[in-house]
């Protein structure tokens, strides 16, 4: 989401007159785009901003500005921590960038930390960023109102917003034009997206409201319209949210990828409900269960949080049993990192030792490593479609693309080239790729 933020920044600064460049040392203005999920995210940014010091000792003109949730969460105080930063903006304000630089080129720091509540930049066509040409981020809504009692997204990027489908169909469309073959909707939570005319979700539309509006199984329908060549991907859905209908239009379009990030954060149902996720364990196994059933090649991975306040020994185990009952093929796994202002914040302790919290992640990620290894074993002998997305990194004389799983596929490179569509056998893989050899 921070990418295709960047993009957007992009966008509005070169209307402005500037360019863009890949190193940062010639730049005379460098943003940061930020996250705040985590403490250690922060704590990079933090490492990447001492970078700059250096730079700006030699160019004393150089701007550096913060954008993005650490600028929301932290407002101006970012200026009295950061002395090098002349600039704080949050992920609702980036129209004003080119006004607030103009502020700092007075010898004044600026700051615009407003959220909106319509917000989606929606007319606004992103630069295509150090990207492939094939592979493109599409943001179909902004900001977030689940709660969940762990996260900072609320704080930072504040209340959900739908953007409008034609805006997003056309940007399909554009993108295709352009030879993009590829393109992901982007959102916290995709399967809420309801489109009823612009402005914060309504959660009880009338009838009359309804009639008009788009949902996002309808939305991606009219994605995956836009072209049968144009493969579809969308991130991320929510377990209390994914419905049947969303896994049917999965289902009738080929080119809607086999492929669903659906984050669990705990397998254990008291846990998830105090992290106030909106469902248990045996919810969460229906809504898996109904994947299988009307999609059954689909792969599926996920995001684990370990260590959340109060979890036992037992709620630990919970989580392993679950994540081996799904046989997850991929998955961000955590330790808990308590961030300010956030529910379990202000109501419970985080109460579990960074070391058992450490243990814990270990037992995950173990576990998930030998799954995808395992996952991986079972494609060795299938043949994919895989669109071909570039160089692969080690060899110039191999392709890397995904199938439609997601799972990356390196094969030798022949007469290929990015943006094509190849079948490839499969003939052995590691625990990350798969490797294979085209065939006709
Ligand atoms: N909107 C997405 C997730 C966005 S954040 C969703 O609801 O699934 C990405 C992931 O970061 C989350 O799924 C969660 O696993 C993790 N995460 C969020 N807050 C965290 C925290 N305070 N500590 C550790 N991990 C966290
Ligand atoms: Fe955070 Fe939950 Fe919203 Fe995801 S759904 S962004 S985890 S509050």
């Amino acid at each position: 989401m921070n990418f295709s933020d960047s993009e957007i920044v992009a966008s509005i600064m070169v209307e402005d007159g500037f360019t863009t460049t890949t190193d940062f040392k010639e730049a005379d203005l460098i943003f940061v785009n930020t996250c705040a999920i985590r403490d250690n995210a922060e704590q990079r940014v933090r490492n990447r901003l001492n970078e700059f010091k250096s730079v700006k000792k030699k160019n004393p003109d150089l701007v550096v500005g913060v954008l993005g949730c650490m600028a929301e969460r932290l407002k101006s105080k970012l200026l009295e921590e950061e002395q090098l930063v002349d600039i704080v903006v949050g992920p609702d304000a980036y129209r004003d960038l080119p006004n607030l630089v103009k502020i700092v080129e007075t010898g004044q720091k600026a700051v615009n930390v407003l959220l909106s509540k319509e917000e989606t930049y929606a007319d606004i066509t992103p630069v295509r960023l150090g990207n492939n040409g094939i592979t493109a981020f599409i943001s179909i809504t902004r900001g977030c109102d689940n709660m969940c009692a762990f996260c900072v997204v609320p704080f930072t990027r504040g209340r959900e917003r739908s953007r409008d489908p034609e805006t997003i169909v056309k940007e399909a469309q554009d993108l295709f034009n352009l030879g993009y073959r590829e393109v992901t909707l982007l959102g916290q939570n995709v399967d809420s997206y309801l489109w009823t005319g612009g402005g914060l979700k309504k959660y009880n539309p009338t009838a009359e409201e309804l009639e008009g509006s788009t949902s996002f199984a309808q939305l991606m329908e009219r994605v995956a319209l836009v072209d049968p060549k144009l493969r579809v991907r969308f991130s991320t859905s929510h377990p209390k949210d994914m419905q049947d209908d969303v896994l049917e239009v999965m289902a009738k379009y080929p080119n809607i990828c086999n492929y669903i990030h659906l984050p669990v954060q705990s397998g254990n149902t008291r846990l998830l409900d105090i992290m106030n996720r909106g469902y248990t364990r045996e919810w969460y196994m229906d809504r898996i269960n109904a994947i299988r059933r009307i999609i059954p090649d689909c792969a599926i991975s996920t995001d684990v949080i370990a260590g959340f306040c109060s979890e036992t020994e037992e709620e630990h185990a919970d989580t392993l049993s679950l994540m081996e009952w799904v046989q997850y093929d991929f998955a961000y796994m955590f330790m808990y990192s308590e961030r300010p202002k956030t529910l379990a914040e202000r109501k419970f302790k985080d109460d579990v030792p960074e070391d058992v919290k450490g243990r814990r992640l270990t037992e995950i990620v173990d576990l998930q490593q030998k799954m995808s290894l395992a996952s991986n074993q079972r494609d060795v002998g299938k043949t994919f479609e895989v669109l071909v997305e570039g160089l692969s990194k080690r060899s110039k004389e191999h392709l890397s693309g995904r199938n439609s799983q997601n799972k990356v596929i390196i094969f030798p490179k022949k007469d290929y080239k990015p943006g094509d569509y190849v079948m490839v056998k499969v003939h052995s893989c590691t625990a990350a790729t798969l490797l294979g050899d085209s065939v006709e």
